[in-house]
This record gives C-alpha cells, structure tokens and sequence, in this order.
C-alpha cells in the first residue's frame, strides 16, 4: 500500500478494505479494523473535548491490550503525542515522564492505579481509567465514531519514547509517522523481503509497547493489515501456547525471550511449524544463542539494529545471512536502502573499512528530537546522523558489526576490550549459562576485567576451568581478573543487561565511571 503515509491512512485503509479482518487478538479478546477506526476516532474526538490539541502530550501507562492501539490511533487522529510508559518504573521515574512531557491526559490501567497516589508531583489534570470500572468505555462512549478532520502528515509527531535510561536519565525522543513508514518504503523500494508481511500473517508482539522496538513491529503489522497478537505481559510458556493456538506467522522478540523460550521444559520443533519468521534485535545476540534458536524455530531469521533514535531499525541481517559458522552470523546487518551508515574516530573523521569507532546512521526514520533538550539533540543528531553510543566497524560489503555500547568498553592499559565479545567466547563453556563483564578499578591497569557468572543448573565450573577456556581464544588483556558467581543476569524489559547495577559497586563515587 504505497499510498500510506500516516497512521490515520493506515486506520482508514484496512477499516474501509477488510473491515472485518482481526486487527488485535490480547487475551482472547479481538478488536476488528473497523472496530479499531470506530474506536479510535471516539478516543480523538474525546481527547479534543478533554482539551487535549495538536501536539497536547498523552501518557499511557498500562500493559499492553487492544484498548493501548486504540488509543495509539486516537492519538495520530487527533494529532495529540502518545507517551507510552514503562509501568515496571516506579512512582519517582512515572513523574519524571510525566512532567518532562507535559501530559494533559494519563490513561491509567487499573491496576497501576496506587501508584498515582504515590506520585511527588501532580497528575495530569484528565486521568482516563482502564480496567474493571472501565471507565475509559465511559469515557468515550458519548463521542461519535466518525473519523475527525486532521491534518496529520509523514512529519507530525506521533509518539514520544523515553529511553529506558540504562545511559543516564532518560530522554523523551519524538518520532513522526514517517518513522513508522520508511523502512517499509525502503524494503519495497529495494524489492527486498528481508522483513515482509503477508495476507494472513499472524504477528506476536513479544517486545513491551513502550518500547521502540514493540510499537514499531505492531505498527508495522497494522500497516499492512495483518493480525497483531498482543502480550499483557512476555512470559515465555504464555509465547509458545500463543504461537500454537494462534498460528502465529511471525514473531518480534529480543534475544533474552529466545533464550527464555529455549529454556522452557519440553520445547520441541513441532511447536512452531506455522511460524516462518522471527525478527530479533534490540541488544547483542550471543552466537550460541542464535545457533540453537535457528534449530529450535526452524522459521527464517532476521535481525534489527538501531535505536529510539533511529526510529527503531536502521540495519537489518537478512534471512540469508543466518548461515551457521558464517562470519556474518556475527554482524548485526546491512542498512536498508536509502539509509546510510558510517564508523567515525573520536575527532569526527571518517573511518576506512574495518576501522573501529563510533557508527553513526542517517535514516529518513530517525527522530524529531529529544523533546526539551536541545543541547542534546544538537550532540545526537548532527548534519542528519544519529551518533549511535555503539563502538564497531564496517566491513567492504557494508555490514556493520557492533562491539558494544561505547560507554560499557573497559580500558585496561590502554587496550579497549569488549564486554560483548568475551561474554559470547564464555558463553560457549559448557558450564555456563551466561555471563556478563564489567570493568572494575584496578591499581595497575586503571580497570580489570570482572566476569559475572550465571552457571548451567547443576553445574558449578571453577575459575580456573573457565580461565583456561578463555585464554586459547582470547588475547590475555582481555581475559577476566576475578569470576563470580550470579543467579540470573539483571535486565530492563527489553533485554537490556543493566551492566550499572553490577558495576556500580566496584566505583566509589569519585571515581564513578560516568554513564
Ligand atoms: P538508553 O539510551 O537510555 O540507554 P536504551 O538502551 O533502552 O536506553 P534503545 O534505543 O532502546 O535505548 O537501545 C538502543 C541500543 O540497543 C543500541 O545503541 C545498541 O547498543 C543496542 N542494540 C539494539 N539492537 C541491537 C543489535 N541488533 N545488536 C546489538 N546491539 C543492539
């Protein structure tokens, strides 16, 4: 559908083509494309009756269900700005967001609702209830179905996503419909079924929608009309019964739901023989993880990189390039047509091939702004490329390989190591299950390598086992000066390892790695 260009198009094509069609599946509830148009343009004209205007801030903070894509489209409708919110925050960090927004509503699933009395700071003056008391169907219920006028276009802003902060404080990053339509422009343009939608498809959404990454794969399914299977909440038994009693098609999930699903008892190949595709990304993919996924699925791969910033996916490695032992295996992939990519050194200098530094990208997908910050708008985005945060290279052929997040490289004697890369080399011990590396202060070397260790159940390997194991494929400045054992790795909602709470106990406060 070339002609789309706004999620107001999107809501008014598939109403009108496929009416009857299953927009959204949560809990067994469905919510049809016309049911989705009728009601979110109740939701607009509601929002506009609360006062809500053309760019007015308007939080969620719930799980996901049916009524979130409502009020996604109510939103685009009314041009007002979506702020999703991560409901694992607590009553300090929900404020944060809520005044750096401005929020004139808050829709609020019941079951969050005592937070609200937690807050420092007032709420937004029109609090909009979900759940039991059901307020919310109330609440829109006077308001006519009819779709209001707007003047919605590819620029206008649509949501704004706080990062989730695992590099400071978070930031709200403001992105327009047109991060919602470019890459798949671009995959068309280019003829390319790295990611595709089908008639019939069946879509799980496995990332949280207040993420990037979970808003982008449902808007993209909405987009093409396909069905979404919406999560509450990811838990990976729930994922697989899904998958079974759905028909689910194709599937967006980050690596730590791979690995959650591959260690659920009785898991066999069978389970997914409707699945044919399986997009992942959000953070690094250990080899040994990937490997056993593509065995275990049995469906085509792809991953995506990128960044709230860059409107979600910039880079993608296509189906093709999952070929086991390949070198390629360890990129994290190709950018799309259309969007361009570079590796810069600490002045700014363009790196030849092969040449580590930062990877900047410059995607037609990429935000607005971070909202109120110009300062560090104008450090991001430069000339219309993202600085990315990533340290990595590009290879002849364009692929882009990522070491880690620049902030997490550990300096030991002036030697820059890769917490990724001896992560994924020790995670190819028999004995363990995972492993995370932080830098720790050290008189001689400035920092060490200190390897935190989540064993294989019944499995206890000595640091000595595992220091052998790691000094025949590593270099010696790399290899950990201390192992110790952890019960599971700490993560935000979207995979992310949140290396600060592991580390911050080695740094006092003057000596605080900055992050
Ligand atoms: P904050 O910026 O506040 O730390 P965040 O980490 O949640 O928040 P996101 O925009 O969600 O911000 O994450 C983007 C980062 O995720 C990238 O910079 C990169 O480090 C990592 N990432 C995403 N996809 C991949 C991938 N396929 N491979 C490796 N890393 C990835």
């Amino acid at each position: 559908h070339p002609d789309l260009r706004t999620l107001v198009d999107t809501a008014r094509l598939h109403a009108a083509r496929q009416p009857d069609t299953t927009a959204v599946v949560c809990e067994g509830r469905t919510l049809t494309y016309a049911q989705l148009h009728a009601e979110s343009s109740r939701v607009a004209h509601a929002l506009h009756a609360a006062g809500a205007g053309p760019r007015a801030r308007v939080a969620y903070l719930g799980k996901e269900s049916e009524h979130y894509y409502e009020i996604l489209f109510g939103c685009a409708k009314s041009e007002t700005v979506l702020v999703p919110i991560n409901w694992r925050l607590t009553a300090p960090e929900v404020s944060h967001i809520l005044q750096d927004s401005g929020s004139e509503v808050l829709f609020l699933e019941e079951e969050f609702a005592p937070l609200l009395d937690r807050l420092p700071t007032a709420p937004p003056k029109t609090v909009v209830r979900l759940g039991r008391s059901d307020g919310y169907a109330a609440w829109k219920a006077e308001h006519p179905q009819i779709e209001p006028a707007t003047s919605a276009r590819p620029d206008t802003p649509v949501a704004q996503i706080y990062t989730s902060g695992t590099t400071g404080l978070p930031k709200g990053v403001v992105l327009a419909h047109r991060s919602f339509f470019a890459i798949r422009d671009a995959l068309a343009a280019g003829q390319l079924d790295w990611i595709d939608w089908r008639v019939g498809d069946v879509a799980l959404v496995g990332i949280p929608g207040f993420h990037v990454g979970g808003l982008w794969w449902a808007t993209q399914n909405f987009n093409a009309g396909t069905t979404v299977v919406a999560m509450r909440a990811f838990a990976s038994s729930d994922a697989i019964d899904l998958i079974r009693e759905q028909g689910v098609t194709t599937a967006c999930v980050v690596p730590a739901m791979l690995r959650m699903m591959l260690g659920e008892p009785g898991i066999k190949p069978d389970d997914f023989t409707t699945l044919r595709k399986i997009v992942y990304g959000g953070s690094p993919i250990s080899e040994s993880l990937l490997e056993e996924s593509l065995a275990m699925f049995g469906s085509e791969f792809a991953q995506i990189y990128g960044l709230t910033e860059t409107g979600n996916t910039a880079v993608c490695l296509p189906p093709a390039d999952h070929i086991p032992g390949h070198p390629r295996m360890k990129a994290a992939g190709h950018p799309y047509p259309g969007v361009r990519a570079k590796a810069i050194a600490e002045d700014g200098r363009e790196l030849q091939p092969g040449g580590i530094g930062e990877i900047c990208l410059a995607t037609p997908a990429r935000m607005v702004e971070y909202w109120g910050l110009p300062d560090k708008t104008a450090e991001t985005l430069v000339d219309g490329w993202i600085h990315t945060g990533d340290a990595g290279y590009i290879d002849e052929d364009g692929y882009i390989f990522i070491r880690d997040r620049i902030k997490d490289v550990i300096l030991v004697g002036g030697e820059n190591v890769y917490p990724a890369e001896i992560e994924n080399v020790l995670e190819r011990h028999p004995g363990v299950a995972e492993a995370v590396i932080v830098g720790a202060p050290d008189e001689r070397w400035g920092e060490a390598v200190h390897a935190f260790v989540v064993p294989v159940r019944g499995q206890q390997p000595t640091a000595r086992d595992m220091h052998r194991f790691l000094a025949s494929r590593l270099a010696s400045f790399k290899l950990p000066a201390h192992y110790e054992f952890i019960d599971h790795v700490p993560r935000n909602p979207s995979g992310k390892i949140l290396r600060r709470e592991l580390r911050d106990r080695f740094w006092n406060d003057s000596e605080r790695k900055v992050n």
